[in-house]
């Protein structure tokens, strides 16, 4: 339920009704009220509603594709992670929340994959630096929020609770690849 954008005409010198105040006071108070009796018809009449409050948790906001929620690991069709534990997204987080311990398989195209991933997500801050670390799409900023609990431990995500699969994460991806084509079209423009 994405807002409606208003552009707001700012004017350098005021004219002689802003200068007087009270007008202005009473136009704010009126767009003000047309508001509330506005959300408060949609409210109680549950029809044609237009505005901005989210009955949380019976209704959900569609976040937009920047959105940085908690991050995953993108998990392949063959159920393992994309990840090669190459320990950049380790190096990256401010936080030193991420916890890798790569492992080998022999004789496989990708040799190494992470026999531990855990994120502790109470110390995580959700700045998507090891998104952006990560040079094989692997690790990825979702949509989950609620991911509240009583106790610490709890707040400790390990491998298998990372792992969403990459066709759930295709929003993101296609967005973050887009993103990646802009600012390499913006740097292709300045050198
Ligand atoms: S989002 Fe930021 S704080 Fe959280 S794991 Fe990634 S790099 Fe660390
Ligand atoms: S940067 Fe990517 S590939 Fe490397 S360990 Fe982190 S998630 Fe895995």
């Amino acid at each position: 339920m994405p807002g409606k954008v208003v552009k707001v005409r700012r004017h350098e010198k005021l004219g002689w009704l802003e200068r007087l105040y009270v007008p202005m006071i009473v136009k704010g108070l009126v767009v003000t009220s047309r508001h509330f009796f506005r959300n408060l018809r949609g409210f109680v009449s549950g029809k044609n509603r237009t505005d901005f409050v989210v009955q949380y948790p019976e209704e959900r906001v569609d976040y937009p594709d920047a959105f940085r929620g908690m991050p995953v690991l993108v998990q392949l069709d063959n159920g393992q992670p994309r990840c090669v534990a190459c320990g950049l997204c380790e190096f990256a987080c401010p936080t030193d929340c991420i916890s890798i311990v790569p492992g080998e398989i022999e004789g496989a195209r990708i040799e190494r994959y992470p026999e531990v991933f855990d994120i502790d997500m109470s110390r995580c801050m959700f700045c998507g630096l090891c998104e952006e670390a990560c040079p094989e799409e692997a690790i990825v900023m979702s949509r989950e929020v609620e991911i509240a609990t009583y106790d610490r431990p709890s707040m400790i995500y390990e491998k298998q609770q990372l792992l969403v699969p990459e066709s759930l994460l295709k929003r993101r991806l296609d967005f973050l690849r887009a993103e990646y084509d802009r600012q390499h079209a913006a740097a292709g423009g300045r050198s």
